[in-house]
Formats: C-alpha cells, structure tokens, sequence
C-alpha cells in the first residue's frame, strides 16, 4: 500500500473507472474488512486456546531475540528505509512465521501485536507512517500467522511430536508458501484499490504489485528462516541464537541489493535514470545485432512543458511527469527497457519490433498521455498534457545507440516542428497526426 505524495493535486489516467479512482469508499472498506476478520481469527484462537508454561517461555524468547536483533542492526535498517523507501521490507517474518508454526495461534498474534508496536514506534520518525497503515500491515500479518498455523495443522494431523524430518519439511513448506501468498496478495490488493482511488497515479500493473524481485527473494529467504527457527524452539531453543549471524549477512545483502536499485532509478519517476538506460540499452542491441533482429528507439518529450509549470506549478508539473512516467510504463511490455532522459524528456528501446510495431506502440504512448486529464485538488482543470515522440530503428536508422538517439531526436524535432502532439519515425513521413476531437476520451 503506498502513500499519495501529492495530497489534493495531481494527474489521473481517464480509463472508464475514473470517477470511482476518486472514490476511496472501496478501499476504506476494504482496509476495514481485513482487519475486522483478523480480529475476529484471534478471537476463534482465543476460545479452545490451552498455554502451557513452555508456549509462554517462547513467546517471551521470541519477542527478546526479535527486540534484540532489531536494536543491533538499527543502522543497516535505518539506511534501508531511507534507500527503500515505502518498499521496505522489514525482516520480522522469521520471527512472526516460527511463531505461527511453534506456538499457539493467540500467542502467535500476541507476538505479531508487539512487534508491530516496536517497529511503529521504532521507525516512526523515519516512515511517518500513519497508524492505520502499521494497523493494516498487522492485520495481513496476523491473517498470514492464522493461515500458516492451520495449514500446519491440517499437514502435521496432530502427529506434531512424533513428526519424522520430511513430515517436517513438507508442513514447513506448506506453511511457507500459505504465508507469503495470504500476506502478498492482501498487500497487492489494497496497492491496486489505493492506486485506483488516486488521483495522481495510473493503475498499477499485476506484476509490480506483488514487489520486486528482489524483495520477495528475502522475504522468502526470512522465511526459511523463520521455519527453522520453529524447529529449534521445539527442539533446542538456545541454538536460536545461531540464526541471528545469517540474519546480519542477509540485512546488509538487501541493504546493497536497494542500494543498486536505487542508483539505477529515477527518484521522481519510477524509470531507469540515463546511465542504467544507456547500459541495457546497449545490451539489448548488442543481442539484436547478434541475433539477427528488430528493435526501436523511442524519444518523447512532453509538448510546452514550461508551461504547465508556469501556470500551475512545479508540484502540479512533477504529477504530470510521473503521470506520463506511468502511461509509458503501461503501454510498453515489461521486457521494454524505460527510462527518464532527464527534465520532461524519456526514452525507451523496443526489443523485437519492426518500423510499424514501434510505430503504433508510440501512437498508443502519445494517445494515452492526451488523454490523461489533470485534477488540482480532486477538481478538473484544463491543463492538457501532450507529447511528440521521435523513433527510430534497428537497423535501418543505426547500428550503434548513438547514431539511433540522433535519428531518433531528429525525428523528435520534426514533430515539434510540424506541430507538437504526433509520432515521427526517422526519415520516413508523418503517418500519425494529431486530431485533437476525434481523439479525446470522454469517459
Ligand atoms: P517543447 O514543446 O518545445 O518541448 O516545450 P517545453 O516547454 O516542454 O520545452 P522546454 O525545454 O523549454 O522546457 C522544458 C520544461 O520542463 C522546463 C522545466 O521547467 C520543465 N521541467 C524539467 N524537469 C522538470 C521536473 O523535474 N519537474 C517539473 N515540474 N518540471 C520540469
Ligand atoms: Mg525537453
Ligand atoms: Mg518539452
């Protein structure tokens, strides 16, 4: 779920479910049903719940340790959550699913309660974070606990202390896998509904809801963590102290694997920055020469953009380049290499595409940014965005990068020149022109 950074202003996308975009009722109730049915889960744990005094002794274990490692490595974690940002992934899920797995569903909860208060107040500062997020995060939380327990449950058929070694792997498995699932997917729903409900942001797509690679690769990582961790605290709870080493190393690899994110990214847009777009895109024709095959090179550079900023304002301007960041992003494919040239400039190479592909790829780009419509403060004004885009291809206008962005600028100069708002590709003639009323979306 992610913040909106423009509060009151900014660009939307005119799909047919505009209206509702502006509309968080879906949302609201979402948030609220999910916490409501993590309420009412504890509240079935809590009716045939039996503790014995050993459940309490690792309760009371895990919440030291997990309180313990997370004061250790305040300053790795500091850094990550200024370099990551809202996609941080914190590392408590080795502690949260060993509970889910080792300890009674109540007390499990008990445990992701407190934590999740440690971190609100912990990182705070850092995040401001509003409580109904941290409330949220809980409640998936909670939800994921609920279902790894009982899908552990389901898999161990109470033969929990007899269980043999692959007994253990599977429902280990089994657990792991309903965890992350419930926990991703209540994330990416309330990413989707927020984004819907925005008024600055396109809808995002399937795939980058569910987070980056990376990221799932260490949540996954902490969880087989987290399964082991389960296993000593049935079997030899003071070897816990072992995982907290490979908890160190594991931290620091994402604290560099953000790093690199971060140095290839456009703050502002969520695209490549030029010197990370330059590198694949040199790659990327590097194995079209090699394979025999098509690309293109697209440059779009948004129309009189001076002007939005004078009239409206910088933070009004910065929505619109994030807006057209994002129309870019959802008319390419996800193997198309983006990124933002630098002001209202962006650049893209199409891998596998003739003339005309490239073409009409960038008449769709061109026709969605006339169409996005601008709201300051939820109310329409008529600032319109447009954008002339140059192409050029692979091989017939270069071999080389180079001499593809010169074609490409060229073609770029061309559009201004007979008018702004249209497609040119490189030496060819104008075959997509503007027509500003047959175009207009009036959804
Ligand atoms: P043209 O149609 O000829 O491209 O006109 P233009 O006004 O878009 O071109 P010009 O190069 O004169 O101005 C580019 C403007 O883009 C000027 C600058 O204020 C704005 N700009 C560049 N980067 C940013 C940014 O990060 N945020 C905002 N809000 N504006 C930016
Ligand atoms: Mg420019
Ligand atoms: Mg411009």
């Amino acid at each position: 779920m992610q913040q909106d950074p423009e509060q009151g202003q900014g660009v939307n996308s005119p799909a047919p479910g505009a209206r509702l975009r502006q509309n968080p009722a879906d949302l609201i109730a979402f948030l609220l049903g999910i916490e409501l049915l993590a309420v009412v889960t504890m509240v079935i744990s809590a009716v045939d719940l039996t503790v014995g005094r050993e459940d309490l002794m690792r309760l009371l274990l895990l919440t030291v340790v997990a309180i313990a490692f997370e004061e250790a490595s305040r300053r790795v974690a500091n850094l990550r959550l200024k370099v990551a940002g809202v996609s941080y992934f914190d590392m408590t899920s080795v502690w949260t699913f060993a509970a889910a797995i080792a300890l009674p569903a109540l007390l499990a909860t008990v445990l992701v309660l407190i934590l999740r208060l440690y971190m609100f107040h912990r990182y705070q500062r850092q995040t401001r974070n509003q409580p109904y997020r941290s409330v949220f995060t809980a409640a998936t939380i909670v939800l994921a606990c609920q279902t790894a327990h009982l899908l552990a449950k389901v898999v161990m058929h109470h033969k929990h202390t007899a269980a043999g070694p692959w007994l253990w792997l599977v429902t280990l498995m089994v657990a792991l896998v309903g965890y992350r699932l419930v926990n991703a997917l209540l994330i990416a729903a309330a990413t989707y509904l927020s984004g819907r409900s925005s008024r600055t942001r396109s809808l995002p797509r399937l795939w980058d809801l569910l987070g980056s690679g990376d990221a799932n690769a260490l949540e996954v990582a902490t969880l087989c963590l987290g399964a082991m961790v389960s296993v000593l605290l049935h079997r030899q709870a003071p070897l816990l102290i072992l995982v907290l080493a490979p908890m160190v190393v594991l931290q620091r690899g994402a604290l560099v694997a953000e790093l690199t994110a971060a140095a290839t990214t456009d703050a502002k847009t969520g695209l490549l920055n030029p010197g990370a777009w330059t590198q694949l895109a040199e790659r990327e024709l590097a194995r079209a020469g090699r394979q025999g095959g098509t690309a293109a090179v697209l440059i779009l550079d948004m129309d009189h953009f001076k002007n939005v900023n004078d009239e409206h304002g910088h933070i009004v301007g910065d929505a619109a380049l994030r807006a057209a960041a994002d129309a870019l992003r959802a008319e390419l494919r996800g193997y198309d290499t983006v990124g933002r040239f630098g002001g209202e400039e962006f650049v893209a190479l199409l891998p596998e595409v003739d003339a005309g592909a490239a073409e009409s790829t960038a008449e769709r780009v061109r026709r969605r940014i006339a169409n996005l419509k601008v709201t300051t403060a939820g109310v329409p004004t008529s600032i319109r965005l447009s954008a002339s885009v140059g192409v050029a291809c692979f091989p017939q206008h270069g071999t080389e990068l180079t001499p593809l962005l010169h074609a490409a600028d060229s073609a770029l100069y061309a559009a201004k020149d007979l008018g702004r708002n249209r497609v040119i590709l490189a030496d060819g003639p104008a075959t997509f022109s503007a027509d500003p009323i047959s175009e207009l979306d009036d959804s």
